[in-house]
């Protein structure tokens, strides 16, 4: 170990634990033994797996260490597209951290359980309200788990009326986890080209709908932010071949308390926590992506549901025609916690308020940027705005390059290379929780980018240049991952 790296706080390199470790070096004491000592039986007595030796401080710094060299919505703008990487606010965590909520063990009689099982009730409500669709399961851990969860009640449905179809229509502008959702359901996803303002036209549907089709996935607001203001056309071309109407409804960060996605035609829709209801996402914790349907089709929505009955909740399985379990036990209870305590904390009218707030700074950033870069569609946006690189393109400076520089100036990159219709994507989400300040030094940076294009490509495309890694050969870091760190005595 290099000493410089023992004795400074800010460590830029740091060593693996293993190298860290000494032999018997450990984090905790043990009571001194009061009883006889035991030989363990031979049958019990293994090599002890081979792992480092730390002191409780080695191992707090080293992850601390680690965690501050990650970007996060702690500690800067995160302006991911799609991704909505709002600010989670503290409160929910104080609220998940209760111990009648964090130390409920999922295997509790109900009768111990009842604060837990009523908030499980009491959050399908709220979303069944927020959605304006009538029954809700909280089960699935993701979105992609939803719209699983949601083609396998496609399934059922047509099922139960004795008809099979084999095919579910797809936007081109759709999230690649839907044709993935439909296909792991055994159908076959056929793509629909949206029309030249970004959002699909009615005819396109009605040219691809027949009665081997089970329906549709939509994605409204879409992923080029853009409203797909036929949605109500669309449904009645799906419902009147005897198909469904399946929401993504991933961007409802969009459209909280604007649109009701029931009364717009659409039947099953999920929710990503994750994004519009301000829990944390992937590294941070586990994610849920509630699924909400019509009344029709509530008979096949997974079981266990929570019921009400005798002034009591409980657990019932008693749902014949359910698609089943997906998830053990609770789902992932911490996160609708923490959604719930968001809700709740913001109100009806604060939570259309966010809605209009993620469209005002999306438009905000949208036109300081459409100076500099080629917008996909230059037309007011909903909550996010989606750019390409065809104006630095000929400059020789790509969207990676952009991507990559923008670290240099302390902003995590925007989504890149999607959606796929747009060559060269560069999609923007601000989300409602960015001030005005920072969405002007975002623009600046990306001014300054723009500038640097044209004056000096060679920077962008080496950049970049301030952080600790420089540019990963990303081929060969897709090709040959290296995931896991050896001991370094190993071979
Ligand atoms: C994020 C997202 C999904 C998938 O959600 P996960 O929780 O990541 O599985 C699906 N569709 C859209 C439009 C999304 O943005």
């Amino acid at each position: 170990m290099n000493p410089l790296q023992a004795a400074t706080g800010l460590v830029f390199e740091e060593p693996l634990l293993w190298e860290r470790g000494r032999n018997g070096r450990t984090g905790f004491s043990m009571p001194r033994r009061d009883v006889e000592e035991t030989p363990l039986p031979q049958e019990l007595s293994v090599e002890p797996p081979d792992l480092p030796e730390l002191s409780e401080v080695d191992l707090v710094r080293h992850y601390v260490r680690l965690s501050q060299w990650n970007v996060a919505v702690d500690t800067a703008m995160y302006p991911l597209g799609s991704c909505t990487m709002k600010y989670n606010p503290k409160t929910n965590e104080r609220q998940a951290a209760l111990p009648g909520f964090a130390l409920a063990h999922p295997l509790l009689p109900e009768s111990l359980c009842q604060g837990a099982l009523e908030l499980i009730a009491a959050l399908e409500c709220l979303l069944a309200e927020i959605t304006g669709l009538d029954a809700v399961t909280l089960q699935p851990g993701a979105g992609a788990q939803g719209e699983l969860a949601g083609m396998l009640i496609f399934h059922a449905y047509h099922r139960r009326r004795g008809r099979v179809r084999s095919k579910i229509l797809v936007p081109d502008t759709a999230h690649g986890t839907n044709p993935a959702s439909a296909a792991l359901c055994g159908y076959t996803a056929v793509p629909v080209a949206s029309g030249g303002r970004g959002i699909l036209e009615p005819q396109a549907v009605a040219a691809l709908m027949d009665e081997q089709t089970a329906g549709i996935m939509l994605t409204n607001p879409n992923t080029l932010g853009l409203f797909e203001e036929h949605v109500a056309e669309i449904a009645r071309i799906v419902h009147e071949k005897g198909g469904l109407v399946y929401g993504d409804g991933a961007n409802m960060n969009a459209v909280l308390g604007r649109v009701d996605m029931g009364r717009i035609g659409v039947d099953v829709l999920h929710l990503n926590l994750h994004k519009t209801f301000s829990t944390p996402h992937g590294g941070g914790g586990p994610g849920a992506g509630p699924l909400c349907v019509k009344r029709e089709l509530e008979p096949f929505l997974p079981v266990p549901r929570v019921v009400h009955r005798e002034g009591r909740f409980a657990w019932s399985e008693d749902f014949p025609l359910s698609i089943g379990k997906l998830q053990a036990f609770w789902g992932n209870f911490g996160v609708l916690v923490r959604a719930y305590s968001y809700i709740l904390s913001m109100g009806a009218a604060n939570l259309e308020q966010a809605s209009r707030l993620a469209v005002l700074n999306a438009n905000y950033l949208r036109v300081g940027l459409r100076e500099h870069y080629a917008p996909a569609h230059d037309r007011p946006c909903m909550h996010e705005c989606v750019f390409s690189d065809a104006r630095q393109r000929p400059l020789g400076v790509t969207t990676l390059d952009i991507a990559k520089r923008l670290m240099d100036y302390g902003f995590h990159p925007p989504t890149v290379y999607f959606p796929l219709v747009v060559p060269g994507a560069l999609m923007i989400e601000p989300t409602e929780t960015e001030s005005k300040e920072m969405l002007d030094l975002f623009l600046a940076a990306m001014a300054a980018i723009a500038r640097e294009a044209r004056e000096d490509p060679e920077r962008l495309r080496t950049a970049p240049t301030r952080c600790l890694r420089r540019r990963l050969d990303e081929v060969a870091a897709a090709r040959k991952p290296t995931l896991t760190g050896r001991p370094p005595s190993a071979p």
